[in-house]
């Protein structure tokens, strides 16, 4: 059924950059033989899940939204792909995204946008676009995307989906192509909450393959799913703020997520955030882009992609990196180049850095008094294809509310708050670090 959905409407939606029907069949032949002898196939047996195109699959193209990585097949699986397999998933297909997960609406993929199923005018959110529209237009019930800065959450927004950016650390960083190591995060998107705490059940292991993964064991997220009050909870309602940026709809959606959050139990009060909402947004577009610098240093025309007839090598990273980078990946490469450069690193990389501790601080003090926050997720609904792609800035500052969640390395869960004039809207709840499982609980009283 999913495979004829794509089948029907991909060509409108171009959710998927790779489709693994005959695959996929033979695995769900597998996973039914397997049922038929009486075996346990997994915790998700036969679910036909997608998967980011940053997320290495192997034997399957992986393209990171990008043309310098030509047909490459990764020969190993990332491990949250891995545990998605022997948990019986059947992967369907690869994602479309923003080149190396830049960007916000999937327009600076170089196989060209996904469409909001919404609306094809506009844009499905990104980096995790195609993820999103995917889980929206019905391709899958659930699909894994990679969060930086907002990826998962924006395009979940946008799409009328739930997603959950783990805490850092909780599910493992092995196979993801690095954007920005210390924000990257692997993590669900699904319909319904309960769908992410079942995905977070296979995927949220600790992993030896990444140094970052924490060791300790994981809750069981399902537990959280039972939930039928939130008695006891004190939740923050972000206050303090010029909200005049952030959509009526979603102002409302706000005043109303915080009313039932109040009928099932929960304390309010307001909290202000002024640190996190006044740098996030500049030292993220610091940080991000100086790893970034770092991290696609590799993607010197050797390794990956075609090799060009080269007269040298600096013949040769022009040929490669000039013609098959992408506008907005040059311009992360540079900013992040230049602030890690030694006559600006003080004033622009360190500074960085220094705003960020001081978010996190901000945060753990946050946190002392309450055990979630409600915030936007986005200022706005789904924008319309092109009206911010000229405008790096304007795409930047869409940024704001999902930033701060990665610069502290905390869950932060994006849930669907309704349509409004045929527009989904949304809201985000964040969490102290580890408390993922909390966010579920909240989560699934709010759907
Ligand atoms: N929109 C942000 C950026 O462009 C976040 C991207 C992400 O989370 N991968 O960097």
């Amino acid at each position: 059924a999913c495979l004829d959905r794509i089948r029907s409407l991909d060509g409108r939606v171009k959710a998927c950059l790779t489709v693994l029907e005959d695959r996929a069949l033979e695995k769900a032949r597998e996973v039914d033989g397997a049922l038929a002898r009486g075996e346990d196939p997994g915790l998700l047996s036969g679910v036909p899940v997608l998967v980011k195109d940053n997320l290495c699959t192997v034997g399957t193209r992986t393209t990171c939204g990008s043309r310098i990585l030509g047909d490459w097949e990764p020969p190993y699986d990332a491990t949250a792909v891995r545990l998605l397999k022997e948990a019986g998933a059947i992967l369907l297909g690869k994602t479309n995204m923003d080149e190396f997960a830049m960007g916000s609406s999937t327009e600076h993929s170089a196989f060209g946008p996904t469409r909001n199923p919404w609306d094809p005018e506009r844009v499905p959110g990104g980096s995790s676009g195609g993820s999103a529209a995917g889980v929206a237009a019905g391709f899958a019930p659930l699909a894994l995307g990679s969060d930086t800065g907002g990826s998962i959450r924006q395009p979940a927004a946008f799409c009328g989906i739930q997603g959950l950016k783990p805490t850092y650390g909780l599910v493992s960083r092995y196979g993801l192509v690095a954007y920005a190591s210390s924000l990257d995060q692997v993590g669900p998107l699904a319909r319904e909450v309960g769908d992410l705490a079942l995905g977070m059940d296979v995927i949220a292991r600790p992993d030896p393959l990444d140094a970052t993964s924490c060791r300790e064991e994981r809750p069981r997220f399902l537990d959280a799913v039972h939930t039928d009050n939130l008695k006891g909870l004190r939740i923050g309602v972000l206050g303090g703020f010029d909200d005049s940026a952030v959509e009526e709809p979603i102002r409302k959606a706000l005043v109303l997520a915080a009313r039932y959050c109040q009928d099932a139990g929960a304390l309010l009060s307001e909290v202000r955030l002024p640190l996190s909402l006044e740098y996030g947004l500049a030292s993220y577009y610091i940080l991000a882009p100086a790893e970034a610098s770092s991290n696609l240093a590799r993607f010197d025309g050797v390794r990956y992609g075609s090799a060009e007839e080269a007269s040298c090598l600096e013949d040769l990273y022009l040929r490669t990196r000039g013609a098959d980078f992408g506008p907005e990946v040059k311009r992360r490469i540079l900013t992040g180049t230049y602030a890690l450069s030694s006559g600006y690193y003080d004033a622009f990389y360190l500074k960085a850095q220094k705003a960020r501790r001081a978010i996190v601080r901000e945060f753990r003090q946050v946190f002392g008094q309450v055990d979630a926050i409600l915030t936007p997720t986005a200022p706005t609904r789904a924008f319309r294809q092109g009206e911010h792609l000229d405008d790096p800035i304007r795409m930047y500052l869409g940024d704001a509310f999902t930033l701060p969640a990665n610069l502290a390395g905390l869950p932060a869960l994006s849930l669907c708050a309704g349509i409004a004039e045929g527009l989904p809207t949304a809201v985000q709840i964040l969490g102290p670090w580890r408390k993922d499982q909390r966010l579920v609980r909240i989560g699934v009283m709010l759907e």
